[in-house]
């Protein structure tokens, strides 16, 4: 294994406490409030805006199991007829975004099934989902859609009847690829079921296949590390994205630790981090390119990640679904989270938000700089022609503090993380927040 070079480390203390540790959006989640849905609204009714890029998020809640790391809204107990009432719903929900205003006549750019677990709806439910959404909107033009899946639930049909749909990119959630560590971590798949499933994706010729890895899960080694990674690069995907495992509040693991007494049985940040970068040293020796804090990419046009790049640089997703997440015309907004409210909403017409924040300018430009410092590069002539802010002097404490700790280095407008501070980009971010954010609740 592979030493990483000594380094200020960010956190207070190494190990992996209980508490959110990526950051996904600015201003933090905790200050979006019920009170500002009427801005999304607002926004929602304004003019079109045809020249910003448009997303479509779809999240799909059900899971066969519950994995004992996962802090997401879903669903293990529901059967197939809640899950045509989901359907339903959410389909309710697209029709009635269709006919907003700001949304009448614009193409989805970028299309994301996500969840929980996209491929548990069956071939048929899939087919009958997308046959009401194409009632009102269709992604024909979109560049990318991505479908996540989790390699148990696939079969060859389900996969062709996923290819039809138009999907482009297809996200494998691997995670590791030793049964015991994937049965410890309450995974509902094992390692034979990644092979098929990936060999069936070849097969039927999907444009682009990501494969997900997470380091740190509960029982992971040196060396069981180092087999995961040879076995990812064998199957060579077109890109793959590795998360460094954190222990939020709501998760099996960290409700266990609290009843227990004991911490979190999951390594320390400095050996996630050093399992990340071995991981990235491997697959570039085979000629990947790390594209972020969490992906490596083949360098080929079948690489692009158009709606993570996307919403890194401002463009407006509509994000669909039972607490799912959207930024629209510079407002953020997420959906009810309980199942009967939000099924009850959709049916009756109405969006089923919960909360919002209308992000001042300011906001919104330190959220597109710290979501694109995620990719260890900023340019700063970029952010001088769309917000008129020279980011070097604004944020000139936090720049030189990165410069510093060796985490950065800055020649002209070209901003670069070192290996060391891409590692560890997430609790950097907090630096640029603006000072009322940052030491309160993130989530
Ligand atoms: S598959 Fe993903 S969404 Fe489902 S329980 Fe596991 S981590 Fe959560």
């Amino acid at each position: 294994m592979l030493e990483l070079p000594q380094i200020t480390a960010p956190e207070k203390k190494p190990e992996t406490d209980i508490g959110s540790y990526f950051v996904a959006n600015y201003p933090p989640f905790s200050v979006w409030t019920r009170d500002h849905v009427p801005a999304a609204i607002e926004a929602l009714d304004g003019p079109p805006r045809p020249n910003v890029p448009l997303g479509l998020y779809l999240h799909i809640p059900f899971c066969r199991k519950r994995c004992k790391f996962c802090y997401f809204r879903v669903y293990t107990d529901k059967n197939a007829s809640d899950v045509d009432v989901y359907c339903d719903a959410l389909a309710r929900e697209i029709e009635t975004y269709s006919k907003r205003p700001a949304l009448a006549g614009r193409q989805f750019e970028f299309v994301y099934f996500g969840g929980g677990t996209p491929s548990f709806l069956s071939e048929k439910q899939l087919l009958r989902l997308i046959e009401r959404i194409n009632q009102h909107w269709r992604w024909d033009a979109a560049r990318e859609v991505t479908f996540e899946c989790e390699p148990g639930t696939l079969k060859k049909h389900k996969l062709e009847a996923i290819k039809e749909i138009g999907v482009t990119r297809l996200s494998l959630g691997v995670e590791h690829f030793d049964d015991e560590i994937l049965e410890h971590n309450g995974r509902a798949h094992h390692s034979p079921e990644i092979f098929q499933a990936y060999d069936w994706a070849r097969e039927i010729g999907f444009p682009q296949i990501n494969i997900d890895l997470i380091a740190g899960m509960v029982g992971e080694t040196d060396e069981k590390w180092e087999m995961a990674v040879a076995k990812a690069l064998a199957m060579q995907p077109d890109s793959l994205t590795i998360y460094q495992m954190e222990m939020p509040h709501n998760t099996v693991l960290s409700r266990d630790s609290k009843t227990s007494g004991e911490p979190v049985p999951i390594a320390d940040w400095p050996t996630k981090r050093r399992w990340v970068d071995y991981a990235f040293q491997q697959f570039e020796a085979q000629g990947y390119i790390v594209s972020s804090a969490y992906t490596l990419v083949k360098p080929s046009q079948r690489s692009a990640f158009v709606y993570r790049d996307s919403l890194w640089h401002g463009a407006d997703m509509i994000g669909t679904g039972v607490a799912s997440f959207s930024h629209f015309a510079g407002v953020h907004f997420q959906n009810v989270d309980g199942w009967e409210e939000y099924i009850d909403l959709c049916r009756s017409g109405e969006l089923p938000i919960n909360r919002a924040l209308p992000a001042t300018a300011h906001q919104l430009l330190i959220r597109e700089l710290i979501l694109q410092l995620k990719t260890g590069r900023l340019d700063a002539g970029y952010f001088r022609k769309k917000f008129q802010v020279e980011i070097l002097d604004e944020f000139a404490d936090a720049f030189r503090s990165l410069v510093n700790d060796n985490y950065a280095t800055i020649a002209g407008d070209d901003i670069r993380l070192t290996r060391a501070g891409l590692l560890v980009v997430d609790p950097l971010l907090p630096r640029f927040f603006e000072s009322e954010h940052r030491d309160i609740r993130y989530t």
